[in-house]
């Protein structure tokens, strides 16, 4: 894609913005911009101490959608894994949290993924946009659905795997 010296583009989302020439965030595949709104959304997200955590739901959400680069396999299977059990399974933030420490403990070979192909069509600059609230809440969502459906080709694998970590973990 084109970008100039006015804009950057992020190599794990696509988001396009204007270059404030910020640096890149260390653990992810992802421009200093676009890491900044996520930085900002997890502010509110973090100071909204809902029980149902949804802060959860926008790291995993990010976490899938940037794949590659510097992001590690662990980073892009939790996130994916956080994707399902909240969308398909309807686990709250929390029920997530504590579902990822369980797989942490049993598993330990992420295999590397290849980033999508379309991308999502929302981002984190989707929700930043949202008014604060239940739309902000309603567009989460959204984000985190379109950032599932672009892995449609990994998530029968997702769903078996996490299932049977889960199952594991528990006995
Ligand atoms: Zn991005």
């Amino acid at each position: 894609m084109h970008t100039d010296h006015k804009t950057t583009i992020c190599h794990g989302c696509g988001l396009v913005l204007p270059d404030r020439h910020l640096d890149p965030p260390d653990r992810f595949n992802a421009s200093g911009e676009c890491w900044q709104l996520f930085s900002d959304l997890s502010c509110y997200t973090v100071s909204k101490q809902d029980p149902e955590f949804i802060h959860q739901y926008v790291v995993d959400a990010y976490e899938a959608q940037h794949v590659g680069g510097k992001t590690r396999n662990i980073t892009v299977i939790f996130g994916l894994i956080g994707l399902y059990l909240a969308l398909e399974k309807g686990y709250t933030g929390k029920q997530v949290q504590s579902a990822h420490m369980q797989i942490a403990r049993v598993w330990n070979d992420w295999p590397r993924l290849e980033p999508p192909a379309p991308l999502a069509c929302l981002t984190v600059l989707d929700v930043i946009k949202a008014p604060d609230g239940p739309e902000k809440n309603a567009m989460i969502h959204q984000w985190m659905a379109a950032v599932w459906k672009s892995w449609s080709d990994r998530q029968a694998c997702v769903r078996e795997t996490s299932d049977g970590l889960i199952g594991r973990a528990g006995e």
